[in-house]
């Protein structure tokens, strides 16, 4: 039953063939038998009650779809009653006084949750290497890293671990980790699902999201997932589409842009990959034309003085006073913020900390924050223009493969090239998916559809299309090193 996606676990529960009690025990031993993945911060304890609970209320005639589905959650999320550290010391005794938007949620759409999911700390990285709870192993080679920063949830995805999970994303953190780990994972509009309760790292780009085994099991999750939140005032009106009968949208008639700048970089073995992708969408009747993304190779410098800016203003909220972690015998008020900061913070969280503010100081403020938010308006521009001939953009999720754990954690400039094919879609506020395309050296790669505005139902459709032809998502890492 663990290997069954989740659509397919919904049609289970419904006959009957298991229940959510057996389904939950079983993803719980699975869990700890596979501790050393180190995909989970906090396992729930209460996860076998809340599915006993699913089952009476199936039994008693309850048939919301997701009822009694185990899924996890990245530790970003505020849980009620339970510890959410968002990856750093700073937070290490934070239990949330209440439920984040999303989780309440899939909550209230019957989900059950398994726990909370390790991640880089404040979402800030793209290998999980960042976590204070240690780096998480990628199931598909335990020596690599499953990507990041919701390297949790994507490895526990891949892993069999649970359904699905809950994601962040505000350069990449849903698309690098899902891309690396075989999975499907949707980045949506900016302002499509509410970022209430989200401990936030960068809110102008923060998004959330699910990571699921299939296009389809994301759409499930997206249904509950996406709408207006009055708590969140970036939140949107728009109304959200019906993602699940949009699925079974035929691509025939869709224009494909293919990107010319995400393209001349790429590794043979990455390009045949891609060119694959777009072949099976082609033979199912899609076009394609060649577009111009001028602006992209600005995307990384500006991203990496906007998100910093918003970083350093964001956690200074965390000062040792009101709650997280707080330095022992304090001499007076400025020890207490000075060693509560620097004794609780990792080194790249305060890296960031110190470019942001830096970028935001008098004197420098319009050479380089104006300057990255002029280029931010350049690249959405740039979107603007090419997705008024096309449908969505196509490109690589990634440059490569997972890498080894420790191969670029010591050259932050390697590791911010990760996201390279990702950071424009949230400078833009677009929504983009990454679907499980193929493998380089037994290694798991992704291809990217970066959509229109509140588009995410032709994303999700592509996905699924594609996924009726194609094999790619079904596979099963073996969890060797
Ligand atoms: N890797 C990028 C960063 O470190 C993106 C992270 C994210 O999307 N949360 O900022």
């Amino acid at each position: 039953m663990l290997n069954r996606t989740l659509a397919e676990q919904i049609s289970d529960l419904q006959k009957g063939e298991y229940s959510c009690s057996e389904l939950t025990e079983a993803y719980l031993i699975r869990i700890s038998e596979t501790s050393d993945l180190n995909t989970f911060i906090t396992v729930a304890d209460d996860a076998l009650e809340n599915a006993a609970h699913a089952d009476e209320l199936r039994a008693s005639g309850d048939d919301r779809p997701l009822l009694g589905i185990p899924v996890a959650h990245k530790d970003i999320f505020c849980q009620k009653n339970v510890r959410t550290t968002a990856g750093s010391r700073m937070l290490d005794n934070f239990v949330s006084p209440y439920d984040s938007t999303v989780i309440e949620n899939l909550n209230a759409a019957g989900t059950v949750s398994l726990g909370k999911t390790n991640m880089d700390e404040f979402a800030m990285g793209s290998s999980n290497e960042n976590s204070y709870y240690g780096p998480v192993k990628n199931p598909w080679r335990t020596s690599c890293v499953p990507g990041g920063s919701s390297g949790g949830s994507a490895a526990a995805v891949a892993a069999r671990l649970c359904s699905a999970a809950t994601g962040t994303d505000t350069g990449g953190s849903i698309r690098q980790p899902a891309s690396f780990c075989g999975i499907t994972g949707i980045k949506p509009t900016y302002g499509r699902i509410s970022r209430w309760g989200m401990i936030a790292y960068a809110s102008s780009l923060d998004q959330a999201g699910p990571l699921a085994r299939t296009a389809e099991d994301c759409a499930l999750l997206m249904t509950h997932m996406a709408g207006h939140d009055p708590r969140d005032s970036t939140s949107s009106p728009e109304p959200v589409d019906n993602y699940l009968e949009s699925l079974s949208k035929p691509v025939s008639g869709l224009k494909l842009g293919i990107c010319r700048e995400y393209l001349e970089d790429l590794t043979p073995e990455i390009r045949a990959v891609f060119d694959e992708f777009v072949g099976e969408l082609v033979s199912q009747g899609a076009e394609t034309r060649e577009i111009s993304l001028p602006s992209s190779p600005l995307a990384i410098p500006a991203y990496y003085i906007i998100a910093p800016a918003e970083c350093s203003a964001n956690l200074s909220r965390y000062d040792g006073v009101r709650f997280g972690y707080r330095c022992e015998d304090p001499k007076d008020l400025d020890d207490l913020y000075r060693r509560s900061r620097s004794e609780s913070f990792g080194a790249e969280v305060k890296n960031r900390i110190m470019v942001g503010a830096f970028a935001l100081s008098a004197g420098y403020y319009d050479a380089y924050y104006n300057k990255a938010q002029q280029i931010r308006r350049l690249i959405k521009n740039d979107f603007v223009d090419a997705l008024s001939g096309v449908d969505v953009i196509l490109g690589p999720t990634t440059p490569g493969t997972a890498f080894p754990i420790g191969e670029k954690s010591q050259d932050p400039l390697a590791m911010y090239m990760q996201d390279i094919y990702t950071i424009s879609a949230n400078l833009a506020g677009l929504p983009a998916i990454s679907i499980p395309a193929g493998f380089v050296d037994g290694m798991p790669v992704g291809v990217q559809a970066i959509g229109n505005y509140f588009d995410e139902a032709t994303l999700l459709a592509i996905g699924h299309q594609y996924q009726q032809m194609t094999s790619w998502h079904q596979q099963e890492p073996e969890m060797n090193s």
